[in-house]
């Protein structure tokens, strides 16, 4: 399995020249699978750069994994280019709401006075899908979504595939119902990330910037790093970089992620846009 990094930016882009080197694209990760579809979680900013490049690679069966609706996760649709073609089919799954079904709550964000086009008016066939509460398999991938600590309904991945795992958990604050001292069941996302090569973590904030954020439901590297010692889980892959961070800002918190990592894993490492996680 290998996966591309297409925007890794939490809340809100943030171009520039402070952030060219990580990049300022909000969420969005393609899961190469190296045949005729495409697996791509969440749809924030990045996707607009990876819907060019499945047009030139001739891409034209795509399934899209949203964590959650929130705007980052969700604003870069309105412009990924596939959504223009006729022969696309694009395949998208979301967590279940009470209030309203998947492709009205995206709808809201393709109609007047936030877009100017109708949704109805995309010649792409799309269908959307409530993703379902057990495993299934999809392109070669066992996959499994759960609902996590986080405003609103909002679920984490766990792929698997060829013995290798990986957990995409890019809006997530499990520290306000407790990592240390628990078992893997009792934290949010244990499920998810128990035992996993690779975790994708939020880790919007420094320690001392979490104390005024409870309950926004991000992490600080601190509770990140404790996350991924307490289910067990290899590599952690610093993701949904604070906007306000430079460049030199996220290598601080990758240094304090760091330190703050037993030498029994490998090192933390920031997500950064054009990344590709090799999971073979
Ligand atoms: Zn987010
Ligand atoms: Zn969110």
């Amino acid at each position: 399995m290998r996966l591309k990094i297409w925007g890794c930016r939490g809340s809100l882009p943030a171009p520039g020249p402070a952030t060219a080197e990580y990049g300022g694209n909000t969420s969005c990760v393609e899961v190469m699978l190296g045949g005729e579809a495409a697996l791509v979680l969440d749809a924030g900013t990045g996707i607009r750069a990876l819907g060019l490049d499945l047009v030139r690679r001739g891409t034209r069966q795509i399934h899209l994994f949203l964590t959650h609706l929130h705007l980052d996760h969700l604003e870069g649709l309105r412009f990924f280019a596939p959504l223009w073609d006729e022969q696309v089919t694009l395949e998208v799954w979301g967590p279940r709401s009470p209030v309203l079904g998947l492709r009205d709550r995206i709808l809201r964000a393709f109609s007047p006075p936030l877009f100017p086009l109708d949704f109805r008016d995309v010649p792409a066939r799309v269908t959307s899908h409530d993703l379902p509460g057990e495993p299934w398999r999809a392109g070669g991938l066992r996959l499994f979504a759960d609902l996590v600590l986080h405003p609103g309904p909002t679920v984490g991945f766990r792929l698997e595939t060829g013995g290798s795992s990986l957990a995409y958990l890019p809006d997530h604050e499990p520290a306000l119902a407790g990592i240390e001292g628990r078992s893997a069941d009792w934290i949010s996302a244990g499920a998810l990330a128990r035992g996993a090569d690779v975790v994708l973590h939020d880790a919007q904030y420094l320690d001392a910037e979490y104390g005024a954020r409870i309950g926004w439901g991000h992490s600080s590297v601190d509770a990140a790093v404790a996350f991924c010692a307490a289910v067990d889980a290899r590599r952690l892959v610093l993701f949904h970089h604070e906007p306000e961070r430079s460049d030199r800002g996220l290598e601080l918190l990758e240094a304090r992620a760091r330190e703050l990592t037993g030498p029994d894993r490998p090192p933390p490492v920031l997500a950064r846009e054009g990344m590709v996680i090799d999971l073979s």
